[in-house]
């Protein structure tokens, strides 16, 4: 049999990203046997904000070159906060390599996998199933992202430059429009689009606003509809299961994104793509997590989960439904593993940490009822 063989430069970074890369990297060894269709090499390459202390470069060029070379990049954690730039900032090379790399939109599948408890007591939590779009070349990390265009600080002020560009904006809408469609293709009580934005107070938003319901009458088969950011954050509280697809600007989504995973067990349990036209990187939605790095206490299930995520874009971009199977198999392994409610992250008031996390999905992809 011949194999589908694809390169992946994998980025570990910081504190838990270490941790957590090391035993998905297991766990795919484990899903990837003798007999799979497809084999990972994978390219370690070095970087993050300890990089940046020891060597003074977050990213060195020959990592930049390693992403550039792979069919996929694979994305621990990066970022300390004791160490940060002169201006005071701290060290984030992911926000560079998502302009570098044009990867517009953040993909944050929020699920809830049956046997993880979930902050919410409704029994209706148990269907929460949507997905979090973040736009990520712009917004309100604009002035962050190209330094030359903010606007001078001093002792007295200081500037965020935020900006909305409708070539943005409507690349954003139109890829979530695209990714309700599939979603109602597989499963019809899904594909709708609910824009969140700030439209009442912000021009920018406005603007978002307006060219989002252009972009919704160009997709009518599709439902769309609107909220704006401070209501969602109660209605992700109070009804997230009502949600499917929901495109939203980059602070905005950024810190949703973290409201989203504590519906599902947290963190540890929410995986993300960093997806452009060309390119994309994995990476679980949390950071390098220095209150537990070192011992052991990681869940590295969204670390697996966005593993999954990159064999799924891989297949479907290389039209290899195998490859796309392979990837829908690590999940069924995730939700195989959890199923019992027995498996406990610390996250959720468990005690299983790393090793018996990641052991466990990979003794969930060897059981029978695993493959497919
Ligand atoms: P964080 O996501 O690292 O941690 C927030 C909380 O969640 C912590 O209590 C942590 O212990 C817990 N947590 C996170 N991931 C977990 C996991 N897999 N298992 C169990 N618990 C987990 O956010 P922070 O503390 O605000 O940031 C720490 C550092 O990470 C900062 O330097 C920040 O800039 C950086 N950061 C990086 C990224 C990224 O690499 N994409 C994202 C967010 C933050």
């Amino acid at each position: 049999m011949s194999k589908h063989i694809f390169k992946v430069a994998v980025l570990p970074g910081d504190g838990i990203g270490k941790e957590i890369m090391a035993a998905c990297i297991e766990v795919l060894h484990r899903l990837l046997g003798n007999q799979s269709p497809l084999a990972l090499d994978y390219v370690a390459c070095p970087g993050g904000a300890q990089h940046y202390a020891d060597k003074g470069v977050a990213l060195p060029d020959d990592t930049l070159r390693q992403c550039e070379n792979a069919d996929a990049i694979l994305f621990g954690a990066m970022g300390l906060p004791h160490i940060r730039y002169p201006d005071g900032t701290e060290v984030n090379p992911q926000l560079g390599l998502r302009k570098d790399f044009d990867l517009y939109a953040g993909v944050r599948p929020i699920r809830a996998i049956p046997g993880v408890p979930s902050t919410l007591a409704d029994p209706r939590a148990a269907g929460i199933d949507f997905v979090l779009i973040r736009e990520q070349s712009e917004g309100l990390f604009y002035g962050r992202l190209y330094p030359e265009k903010q606007p001078p600080a001093n002792d007295e002020e200081a500037f965020d430059l935020g900006r909305i560009s409708r070539k943005a904006s409507e690349r954003l809408f139109d890829f979530a429009f695209r990714l309700a469609r599939q979603r109602h293709a597989s499963n019809p009580a899904k594909g709708r689009v609910t824009c969140v934005d700030k439209a009442n107070v912000l021009n920018s938003m406005a603007f978002f606003h307006k060219i989002y319901w252009q972009r919704a009458a160009l997709n009518a088969d599709i439902t769309a509809d609107h909220c704006y950011v401070d209501a969602m954050a109660l209605n992700l509280l109070k009804h997230p299961w009502d949600y499917d697809m929901l495109p939203t600007e980059n602070q905005f989504g950024d810190i949703l994104s973290d409201l989203a995973a504590g519906l599902i067990g947290g963190l540890g349990m929410s995986p993300s793509g960093d997806i452009g036209d060309r390119y994309g990187l994995f990476q679980p939605s949390h950071g390098s997590a220095p209150d537990i790095a070192g011992q052991g206490k990681a869940n590295p299930t969204a670390m697996i989960l966005s593993a999954a995520m990159m064999l799924e874009w891989l297949g479907e971009k290389h039209a290899l439904p195998e490859v796309t199977a392979t990837g829908a198999r690590l999940v069924r392994a995730v939700d195989a593993a959890f199923a019992s409610g027995r498996l406990r992250s610390v996250e959720t008031g468990g005690s299983d940490g790393t090793q018996r996390i990641a052991g466990a999905i990979g003794d969930a992809l060897e059981r029978r009822s695993a493959p497919a």
